[in-house]
């Protein structure tokens, strides 16, 4: 069993209004209590963010938001910068395969806003992987390897970083990667961290498989030697399956309540 400790990172997307994102976060501080060898983040949009963060102060659940802009301060219309999140959250998703796909962030993108992130003292879960076609076309493990080094181009905050593997074809689908797939390329994951930071700080780096999720597949995901824990979509809207996927994590590592 690795020495990493795993991560269960809820994404809650486009979904919850401030007061339901209380009452959800305060079923989910209650419900994972009982599992403080887990940690859990959930990353509410960013109008629930102050109203999530006050509810778990006083639990193990952290707060993370799913975008910030790399832009410190001023005229971008719309924008949420590292200091406006810095008072409400621990972590940030860049990179999310919707934000690439829907809003047409680049690598580029990506990189500046985990050093932004970084820079601001919070911790990145930088997410990465591959479309269908390239699945397909039998180049996932590469295709995937360079976009993390590219997403990570100019990033040396090496302590607190989390990476997601993400594959398109498994998010939001019911289709879960296999976690044989997972691992095969988590593990190449590993092997270009180990590239960009050197061994001994890949081997810190939680590296998480996300795509449809849940908690009836998630032990044997995080019973795999590189899976670190998931990132979690619509399995996290609800308290007690995100909870279930909680508890579940913990059994594998051998820290039940
Ligand atoms: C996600 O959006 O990060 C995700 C993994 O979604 P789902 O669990 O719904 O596939």
């Amino acid at each position: 069993m690795t020495h990493r400790k795993p991560v269960i990172a809820g994404n809650w997307k486009m979904n919850t209004t401030p007061s339901e994102g209380r009452d959800l976060a305060l079923e989910i501080a209650k419900g994972v209590s009982d599992f403080p060898g887990v940690e859990v983040i959930v990353c509410p949009p960013f109008t629930g963010l102050a109203n999530v963060s006050r509810t778990v102060e006083s639990s193990n659940v952290l707060v993370g938001a799913q975008n910030v802009s790399a832009e410190p301060s001023g005229a971008f219309t719309g924008e949420v910068s590292t200091a406006m999140l810095d008072e409400l959250v621990s972590h940030v998703i860049v990179g999310h395969s919707e934000r690439r796909a829907l809003f047409g962030e680049t690598d580029e993108d990506v990189a500046a806003k985990a050093i932004a992130v970084h820079s601001a003292e919070m911790k990145p879960i930088v997410c990465v992987g591959e479309s269908l076609d390239t699945r397909k076309s039998g180049n996932a493990v590469g295709w995937v390897r360079e976009q993390l080094r590219a997403s990570l181009d100019g990033y040396a905050g090496w302590g607190s970083l989390i990476v997601a593997y993400e594959p398109v074809w498994a998010i939001g689908t019911g289709e879960a990667a296999s976690p044989q797939q997972a691992q095969e390329i988590i593990g190449e994951l590993r092997s270009e961290l180990v590239e960009l930071a050197g061994q001994e700080a890949a081997e810190q780096i939680r590296i998480l498989y996300g795509g449809s999720v849940n908690s009836n597949n998630i032990g044997p995901f995080v019973d795999r030697p590189d899976i670190d824990g998931a990132l979690v979509g619509g399995a996290s809207l609800q308290a007690a399956e995100f909870v279930s996927i909680v508890e579940n994590t913990a059994r594998v590592y051998g820290n039940p309540a």
